[in-house]
């Protein structure tokens, strides 16, 4: 009699360590869960951000080539118009006719270049124009969309350090409560605990309050008395009385 009170009194005390093993893992998941969502919505809030940055760096780069573009041309215009001043007034010098035609030949050659560059450098500078009302458009749609997100991004980090600092001793906490289980009950816990996060149901009015099974009468009487561990036969949860 004295060896099965001290059985039932040390399956009782078992149980209230799965009880409060399942509340403090209850929690860990909990948090667990929030951790996992958070990196998600995160990545959609930074991506939102940096797909606009990439374009917006692609418009950059494309006029710093048009700038470059224009400036390479307006060096040749100018240079060339150098040339055109000098050849109009080697001209009124020359004496053979021969010398003039290939002179007024290569003059004829250069106004025409010239006009095809300014033409380039017209096209050029429209392009510049549409970039840079891109280029507005797209850093005033970057200060939008990170006014907009920052806050919530701002948030989810707040929340995400936080949880990890709780959950580190939360942690500790469940691994020191199951490691004060009797290797019985805590080789039960491991099994389920490894499929689930809630190992523990409570039985009531003979029925498994996780499952909602009926308990058989002689089962549920064992786990009254808290005998010895008892399992449901349905969802395999270790059973419990909340008076017992
Ligand atoms: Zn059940």
């Amino acid at each position: 009699m004295q060896s099965a009170e001290g059985s039932e009194n040390g399956i009782l005390e078992q149980i209230k360590r799965l009880k409060e093993l399942q509340s403090v893992s209850s929690e860990l998941h909990e948090m667990e869960e929030t951790l996992r969502k958070y990196p998600e919505e995160l990545s959609v809030l930074n991506g939102e951000i940096k797909s606009v940055q990439e374009i917006l760096a692609e418009k950059t780069l494309q006029t710093e080539d048009a700038d470059k573009s224009k400036s390479l041309l307006e060096k040749d215009l100018s240079e060339k118009q150098l040339y055109i001043g000098k050849a109009e007034e080697r001209l009124l010098n020359i004496k053979t006719h021969r010398e003039y035609e290939a002179l007024q030949k290569e003059l004829t050659e250069a106004k025409r270049r010239c006009i095809e560059i300014e033409e380039e450098i017209l096209e050029l500078m429209g392009k510049l124009e549409t970039l840079g009302a891109e280029t507005g458009e797209l850093e005033q749609s970057l200060k939008e969309k990170t006014e907009q997100n920052a806050p919530r991004i701002e948030e989810i980090e707040k929340v995400i350090g936080k949880l990890e600092t709780e959950a580190a001793p939360c942690r500790e906490r469940r691994d020191s409560i199951a490691g004060g289980l009797s290797p019985e009950v805590h080789s039960v816990y491991a099994k389920i605990s490894g499929k689930t996060h809630i190992f523990l149901a409570e039985a009531r009015s003979e029925m498994c309050m996780n499952c909602n099974m009926n308990i058989p009468p002689q089962m549920f009487n064992e786990v009254l008395t808290g005998a010895k561990i008892i399992q449901c036969p349905n969802c395999n949860r270790i059973l419990h009385c909340e008076n017992a």
